[in-house]
């Protein structure tokens, strides 16, 4: 089938389509209205439909593949892997259902879930989604600060979490940060479950509020929980962007929406059938390990691969030998992950059996070229850039190989996904721009199944964050791109990433590809500061693949300037090229543009509770001397 035949009859007869894709999920009572978008933006996807996302990732399957491997857990931290299979899998989350329910837990309540990539965060998940309590997954990696202002937004009846993760052979214990978040926390969890693998004593308990999991998993057995059948549009979990702009979001998901996009992406986009395996190496606590660690390929039919650890530990190739030793056939990565590969020997991939594998996702942020040729040229297999943001929960720009596996194009994530009716408008006019010319992404809604509901309890900000921006009633992405000729869409970072150098626009994001150009160069940052003269002018931060000598700097930096100016004008000359150890980062990977640009112009660096690497921040200081 063609892509653009069956992308046309999506966005001009979405009911129609949507019907006949909502045929994938099973439905308790099937939806009496596809589509209900009297109050736009607000958009009701299976009106009246009744479904649960347990039943369709795990009890669905039982007739067909009990014995098939559902999930397996993998940890190069613990050293212990869990092969459980779809059978297993439904046991172990009704026991939790079960534990969930003797801690009157009921539906529509909201669970915090604090946990590393193991099994039981995807267990609690399900058993959440069992009967109908709203998780609100937290990545392990957050501080307890993190922690209690995502606390103090869901209100939690019960928070969850490990007694401690693992970084690089370290034990992370996450007891203190629990009780740090709950007294720092408004409204703390009357209740908090800990899971234990024996990491950490995570004492001292808190007589009435801290449980144990293994004590009560022993007490329910074998219990079976009945599945809760929600209307579709009831929420099924609330994930926080990653506050790479400012104060996370409370992303809120619907039910029969989300489960119909997930079916239909493992097809359509990821080419993964009932029985076939995918490894996405993200964390639980992001929108791609929600969507393609746990609900896509389960609500599929698939094996998915769960990894805790270091991509490079035991050493570079461990991805590879898990890929080949389980028969991957879709892997999901992003491009930092790809550039930690980057520095070392390609022989890592080479040496392993990858027959099976047949493409590479790369999402999160923008996917550089030298980045992107490098893996491709190691692999031999398609590196499919997508794009796509936690608001939408699954690809809305990318290629959709289970359709037709069009020509990738370096530096694109190419055509908008299924439903995604998308332009590319001038910020001033609101009119669509022509090929080749810059403007800012947007969605005409209604928004397409899966995506966002709104902000969790915040209405108001869910129209005005994403729907304020333009005299028509669109959803900025907030970020630039640029179509081509052919439709292949690029991005060119985000909307409050530009400059203005006298007068010219210049996206931080071309600057930065110009310099990654170079072959010395890891990676690079670019951010505007003030100048009397110019208004802005850019200022790199680079990183290098190995450490320049004291002689070499000056010189490596004025090849940089000389990259700039000739890809892209003397305008774009930047003040200083700056060379550094780290860039400071989320925990997500994403650059923190903002802090860096605070730290620049000598401000506060604003909130910093999502950096990865306070080390990298100093690093920053040292180099502008401030
Ligand atoms: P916040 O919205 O809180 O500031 P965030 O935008 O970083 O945080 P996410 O939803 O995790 O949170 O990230 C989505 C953003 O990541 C996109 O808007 C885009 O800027 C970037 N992104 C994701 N995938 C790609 C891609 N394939 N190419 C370029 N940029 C990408
Ligand atoms: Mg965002």
């Amino acid at each position: 089938m063609q892509y653009e035949q069956i992308y046309r009859r999506s966005i001009e007869a979405p009911e129609a389509f949507w019907a006949e894709e909502a045929k994938a999920i099973h439905w308790h009572r099937p939806p009496q209205q596809i589509l209900d978008y009297s109050n736009p933006p607000f958009r009701r996807w299976f009106v009246g439909g009744e479904t649960n996302l347990c039943y369709n990732a795990v009890d669905r399957h039982l007739a067909e593949r009990a014995d098939q491997l559902a999930l397996v857990a993998i940890s190069t931290e613990t050293n212990i892997t869990r092969e459980i299979t779809y059978r297993e899998l439904y046991r172990e989350v009704n026991a939790f259902a079960a534990v969930l329910k003797r801690l009157e837990v009921g539906r529509g309540d909201r669970v915090v879930i604090y946990m590393p990539n193991m099994a039981e965060a995807v267990f609690a998940m399900l058993a959440c989604a069992r009967i109908g309590a709203v998780h609100s997954v937290v990545f392990g990696g957050f501080a307890a600060h993190n922690l209690a202002l995502r606390i103090d937004d869901a209100q939690p009846k019960l928070l969850i979490a490990a007694d401690a993760g693992m970084r690089g052979g370290k034990v992370i214990p996450y007891k203190p940060m629990v009780d740090a978040a709950c007294a720092e926390a408004q409204a703390p969890p009357p209740k908090v479950l800990i899971v234990s693998r024996g990491l950490d004593a995570a004492e001292p308990k808190v007589p009435g509020r801290d449980e144990d999991y293994a004590t009560l998993r022993a007490q329910v057995g074998e219990a079976e929980v009945p599945v809760e059948w929600l209307e579709s549009n009831e929420p099924s979990y609330l994930l926080y962007t990653s506050g790479t702009t400012g104060k996370p979001k409370g992303v809120q998901r619907d039910v029969g929406g989300y489960a119909v996009a997930m079916a239909q992406s493992m097809r359509t986009v990821f080419d993964c059938a009932p029985g076939q395996v995918m490894f996405s190496t993200s964390d639980v606590g992001w929108a791609v390990g929600h969507s393609y660690n746990v609900y896509g390929p389960l609500i599929g039919g698939c094996t998915s691969l769960l990894y805790e650890g270091l991509p490079i530990h035991p050493d570079a190739g461990i991805w590879w030998a898990l890929c080949e030793q389980y028969g991957v056939r879709t892997m999901f990565s992003s491009p930092t992950a790809i550039r930690v590969l980057k520095k070392h020997d390609v022989d890592f991939i080479h040496r392993h059996d990858l027959s099976e594998l047949k493409y590479l996702f790369l999402a999160g942020e923008p996917l550089d070229e030298p980045t992107a040729q490098w893996i491709s040229g190691a692999l031999h297999k398609p590196v499919i850039d997508n794009y796509w943001q936690t608001e939408t929960g699954w690809p809305a720009l990318t290629l959709l190989p289970g359709l037709e596996m069009k020509q990738v194009r370096f530096g694109s994530p190419g055509f908008p996904n299924l439903g995604y009716r998308m332009k590319v408008i001038d910020e001033q006019s609101g009119a669509e721009v022509a090929p080749g010319q810059k403007g800012v992404l947007v969605i005409q809604p209604p928004l397409p199944p899966g995506c966002m509901s709104t902000v969790w309890n915040d209405d108001e900000r869910f129209l005005k964050s994403y729907f304020s921006h333009f005299k028509e009633l669109l959803y900025s992405s907030l970020d630039w791109a640029i179509r081509d000729e052919d439709g292949y869409t690029f991005i060119l970072g985000r909307t409050d990433d530009v400059i203005n150098v006298a007068g010219h626009r210049l996206g931080t994001r071309e600057i930065e590809e110009a310099i990654s150009g170079h072959p010395r160069v890891a990676e690079a940052a670019v951010i505007g500061v003030h100048d009397e003269l110019k208004g802005q002018v850019p200022l790199v931060f680079v990183t290098l693949k190995q450490a320049a000598t004291a002689e070499e700097v000056e010189g490596l930096a004025a090849e940089m300037v000389q990259r700039v100016t000739g890809s892209l004008g003397a305008v774009a000359r930047p003040a200083h090229v700056h060379i550094v150890n780290a860039l400071p980062k989320t925990r997500s990977g994403k650059l923190l543009r903002r802090s860096l640009q605070a730290l620049a112009e000598r401000r506060d660096p604003g909130d910093l509770s999502t950096l990865d690497d306070p080390g990298a921040l100093e690093e920053i200081r040292r180099a502008l001397g401030t």
